[in-house]
Order: C-alpha cells, then sequence, then structure tokens
C-alpha cells in the first residue's frame, strides 16, 4: 500500500494464448480466488485506511471466483460486493482482455459510484490481419463498438490501452490502420512497446519480422499521434474542477509551501497522470478533495484546492 491505495490480487493465469505473450505457459491457466477471501483482504485493508484498491490479474475480467454459494461470482457481482464496504471509496481493475467486458461489468461502470471511471483495455493492433496473428480473437471494429458501449454507460472513463508496433508480418498498411483507429477511439492513455521476441512466445516463429529501424520510426509516428491526441484531452481540463485523491503530502519548503501529488478518477496509481497541488497546506494522503486545474505540463496537470469533503 501507497498511502491511501492498495493493490489486491484477484486473479492470476490466463488461458488466452496471445501469441507473443507467455503467460497461459509461465502463469498457468487461468485462478480465481475465493469470494470471500478477497473481502476479508479488503476489510483489512479500508480498516488500516487504504481508500483506493486496484484489483490486479493478468486477465482480470476473466474472473469467476468461488461465490461460497456452489456457484461463480462476476467480477461485476465481486465489484458490487467490495463497494458495499465501509471506507471503500475508490476501485479500480487491471489488466483487461476486450473478450471478457461481459454486461454485468459494464453496467457496474454506470451505477457503482466507487467504481472509477478508468478502464485499461489493450488492443495491441489495428489491422485485423496483425489481431489475427497475435491470436487476440477479436477485431478492431468490434473493440471500437465495445468502448462506444463502455462510454455510453460511463461518458467521463478514462480509456487506457497497449499497443504493440512491428509485430512480424505488420506492414506499413497494417501500421496506417493503427494510426486511423487511434484517431478514431480517441482514447486517453496509450502505451506502445516495440515488439521484441519474448523467450518462449510463439510469435518469434513468425514471418516476415520487422527490421529495428522500422519499428523505431513506426512508434515515433505512433507517439506523435497519441501526444497530440493527448494535448487537446489536457488543454480542454484547464478550468474544470475535478475531483481528486490526495497520494503524498511534501514537506514544507523554505518559504512554507506545501504541495502534493494527487490523482483524478481516470488516474490509475503509479502509471498515470499525476495533478500536482500547490497550497496543499492540511491535506493527507487518502483525502479526496476538489481542485481547479490552472495548467498542465507535458503529461501532468497542476491545480489548486478549492473544496474539501
Ligand atoms: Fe493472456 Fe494478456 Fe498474455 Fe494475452 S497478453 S495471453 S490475454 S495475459
Amino acid at each position: 500500500a501507497r498511502g491511501a491505495t492498495a493493490f489486491l490480487t484477484i486473479q492470476e493465469g490466463c488461458d488466452k494464448f496471445c501469441t507473443f505473450c507467455v503467460v497461459p505457459y509461465t502463469r498457468g491457466a487461468e485462478f480465481s480466488r475465493p469470494v470471500a477471501r478477497i473481502l476479508d483482504e479488503a476489510r483489512a485493508l479500508a480498516d488500516a485506511g487504504v481508500r483506493e484498491i486496484t484489483l490486479l490479474g493478468q486477465n482480470v475480467n476473466a474472473f469467476h471466483g468461488d461465490d461460497g454459494k456452489g456457484g461463480a461470482a462476476s467480477l461485476g457481482a465481486l465489484i458490487r460486493a467490495l463497494a458495499r464496504i465501509d471506507g471503500v471509496e475508490r476501485l479500480r481493475y487491471t489488466t483487461s482482455h476486450p473478450r471478457d467486458m461481459d454486461d454485468d461489468l459494464i453496467a457496474a461502470h454506470a451505477d457503482v459510484p466507487e467504481l472509477m471511471p478508468y478502464l485499461h483495455l489493450p488492443v495491441q493492433s489495428g489491422s485485423d490481419r496483425i489481431l489475427d496473428a497475435m491470436n487476440r480473437k477479436h477485431d478492431a471494429k468490434t473493440y471500437l463498438r465495445l468502448i462506444e458501449r463502455i462510454r455510453a454507460a460511463r461518458p467521463d472513463i478514462a480509456l487506457s490501452s497497449d499497443f504493440i508496433v512491428g509485430f512480424p508480418g505488420e506492414t506499413e498498411e497494417d501500421f496506417e490502420m493503427l494510426l486511423e483507429w487511434m484517431e478514431e477511439a480517441q482514447i486517453d492513455r496509450a502505451g506502445a512497446f516495440q515488439y521484441e521476441d519474448v523467450k518462449g512466445a510463439r510469435s518469434h516463429t513468425l514471418e516476415n519480422h520487422v527490421p529495428d529501424e522500422v519499428k523505431e520510426i513506426r512508434w515515433q509516428r505512433f507517439m506523435e499521434v497519441q501526444e497530440s491526441i493527448m494535448e487537446k484531452k489536457n488543454l480542454a481540463k484547464i478550468g474544470q474542477k475535478i475531483e481528486v485523491m490526495v497520494d503524498e503530502v511534501s514537506e514544507a519548503d523554505e518559504e512554507g509551501f506545501i504541495g502534493a501529488d494527487a490523482r483524478s478518477k481516470g488516474d490509475a496509481p503509479e502509471i498515470d497522470q499525476t495533478v500536482f497541488l500547490r497550497d496543499a497546506d492540511g491535506l493527507n494522503p487518502g483525502d479526496i478533495v476538489t481542485v481547479e486545474i490552472e495548467d498542465v505540463d507535458d503529461f501532468d496537470l497542476l491545480g489548486v484546492p478549492v473544496s474539501r469533503t
């Protein structure tokens, strides 16, 4: 736990067998922990002052833990049970597979206030031919329709995704489909990785590996598109009042100013955007406050508290 935020593993392993990944071999088949154990741990975390819990699993939305009544609970059902625990104010889960975003989980985004408007949902490529070679078991349009449904359920949701550029066999045309996909999807955060062989992964044996210098150029072109989307989204936040949770409060500097690192509802701990607060005097980790966004730097936001809850 870092201050008021903690991670809780609910699921391990995976049955999806994406060709670039070795999790199904190294971690084994998909396994979900029993609901009662997870609820006990979440209660203990809340008693210790944790206000935000991120549920972890390699394929977390395939969760189907023993519900203690002879059945299996879906992730949506688990989230509803966790949200009822006193002190648990913010819930997130990661990492998800598009095929496991069921109706119940999408509905939870609409009607569980404790479930944060945040979703990390890797798509990996914008080309159906490459998605097929990756064995992702979905096409690019199905994913777009899925995020339309998720945005309809929770319009302020921050969507984050991962992409592999230069996957074996990726042509210029496949790559341009990814850039078009990005323009259409307008997701909030994107992590792009240049393809690398992972020892033991089946993609190693595919033909037409992309030269490193081509991967590098494609990665830079991808980042330019993503940075312009992000810049536009960031600038639109200036002047807005948003709710943040404080992660860390600084010591007073020489002039007596106290600052803090905080995160909006759409930002996951440790990886996403920080809202740097000036005038954080009297704030503590875990406090949830409304701030006005005053400025942006390359990636992060600067704000000042305007009211406290
Ligand atoms: Fe499973 Fe994710 Fe690995 Fe695919 S990338 S095999 S969904 S863990």
